[in-house]
């Protein structure tokens, strides 16, 4: 295999193929290299939110603690399996650090701003570029069925308003005007109306039609076996179909980050929290709000032609394989607590394992000591509202030009034991 691409991409989810888009947009020579199908990794299963209403980082002030006496519960929604694992109790020290009111602030303050500017590229795309991905902003509505629920729902939407993020309070009859499917049990919600949802798979789909109109190629079945570097320059990468020669590389292919950068000496810290996704035939008749529910911590997605998708759970457990057993088998039942969907057939499984860092913050930038290579992982719970803000990041990197944001709280170094 040969190749004189200027700037090979590797990994085929909504990160990798914004950036592709955006790249070749912007007259660069892209390939995009995906080892399976494109959108095969965590974009194909997830909410499908774009919200700025989830912009507060996991790791707020007790969370730790939550999460440990999570691995005696299992129906708990975050889940820890302790283990003698190196860069699992990095990860951990370097999450304890970041569960401080400061760092909480100014994480908040910065993945607002970037998933509003998403929202913002996510309009020109449907509109300006003509992309169809079922863009909606119907907001999102969290909703609650007992005290304890309102109280979290209400103290969340309290703190969010002190970053900007608007929200209404809505009483039982203005919920059911809103989606006349909920439960008697449901007591009320929040409806934050800036939030937006769209169909993953066709935003990739489309995204990677896009960047071929404008001449990138793209390799699905196409594994990066390695990446070589002399120096302060990747000189190869190895893939299971020959050797490129890229004169760049943008590493995007989610969580798996940690392992490819390590071949090159570089540590990332991205942690795989494993999460699951049911498609429901339940709803045919659907509503269009996208909806969570506050006590369980589970999503429910309205699809456009009907039908919804369901996601749930945050399980730090490595790259586990398990369908996750009846841990996650109630999933789709929980949905009838909150909507009355009728008889529930669950039409597809998935898992997938969001790319967790430990500040929450995605890492995006040229690393330090390789000089040709641009990183777009880390996003975390929030690939897909902040995939088009970092394919724009990562082709205003790629030309050296000034940065439509501060990258220094992104840099993909700040993980890297402190040089003496
Ligand atoms: C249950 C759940 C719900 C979620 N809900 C939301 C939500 O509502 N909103 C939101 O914004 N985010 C959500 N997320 C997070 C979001 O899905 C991820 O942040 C996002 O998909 C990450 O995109 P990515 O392109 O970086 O990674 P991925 O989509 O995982 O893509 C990485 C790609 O790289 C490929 N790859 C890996 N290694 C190699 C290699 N060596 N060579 C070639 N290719 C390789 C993989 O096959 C994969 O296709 C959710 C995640 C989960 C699990």
């Amino acid at each position: 295999m040969t190749d004189r691409s200027e700037v090979v991409v590797v990994g085929g989810g909504a990160v990798g193929a914004s950036c592709a888009y955006f790249l070749a947009r912007a007259g660069r020579q892209v390939l995009l290299l995906e080892r399976g199908d494109l959108c095969s990794g965590s974009s194909y299963g997830n909410a499908r939110f774009v919200p700025p209403s989830r912009s507060l980082p996991l790791s707020v002030p007790g969370i730790i603690g939550k999460t440990l006496r999570g691995t005696l519960d299992p129906n708990a929604s975050f889940r820890l399996k302790p283990r003698l694992d190196r860069e699992l109790a990095a990860w951990l020290w370097r999450f304890r650090a970041a569960c401080n009111p400061e760092a909480v602030q100014s994480t908040t303050r910065l993945t607002l701003d970037l998933i509003r500017r998403s929202i913002e590229l996510y309009e020109e795309l449907a509109t300006r570029d003509g992309l169809e991905f079922g863009f909606r902003r119907n907001g999102l509505l969290a909703l609650f069925q007992s005290d304890l629920g309102r109280a979290a729902s209400l103290a969340e939407a309290e703190t969010l308003r002190g970053y900007g993020v608007a929200s209404e309070l809505l009483d039982a009859d203005a919920v059911r005007r809103l989606e006349p499917r909920v439960t008697p049990a449901v007591e009320g919600g929040v409806l934050y109306p800036e939030d937006a949802d769209l169909d993953p798979p066709r935003l990739v789909r489309e995204l990677v039609a896009g960047a071929e109109a404008a001449g990138a190629r793209v390799q699905t079945g196409t594994e990066v076996l390695r990446l070589r570097r002399q120096g302060r320059t990747i000189t190869e990468i190895e893939t299971n179909r020959g050797t490129l020669t890229p004169k760049r590389v943008v590493l995007a292919n989610g969580a798996w980050a940690g392992r490819t950068a390590a071949e090159l000496g570089l540590r990332l810290l991205i942690q795989p929290g494993k999460g699951y996704g049911f498609s429901l035939s339940a709803g045919e008749d659907g509503g269009s709000v996208p909806m969570v529910f506050s006590e369980k911590r589970t999503t429910l997605t309205p699809k456009a032609g009907g039908g919804s998708w369901v996601t749930g759970k945050l399980d730090l457990l490595g790259f586990d394989q398990s369908s996750g057993g009846r841990r996650v088998a109630a999933i789709p039942e929980t949905v009838r607590g909150y909507v009355d969907v009728g008889e529930v057939e669950v039409l597809e499984r998935w898992f997938g394992y969001r790319p967790l860092t430990p500040d929450g913050l995605p890492i995006v930038g040229v690393h330090p000591a390789v000089e040709n290579l641009i990183l777009a992982v880390g996003h975390g719970r929030l690939g897909i509202g902040l995939a088009p803000v970092t394919g724009q990041l990562v082709t205003e990197l790629a030309a050296g030009v000034a940065r439509s944001f501060d990258l220094e709280p992104l840099r993909p170094d700040r993980f890297e034991r402190r040089r003496a």
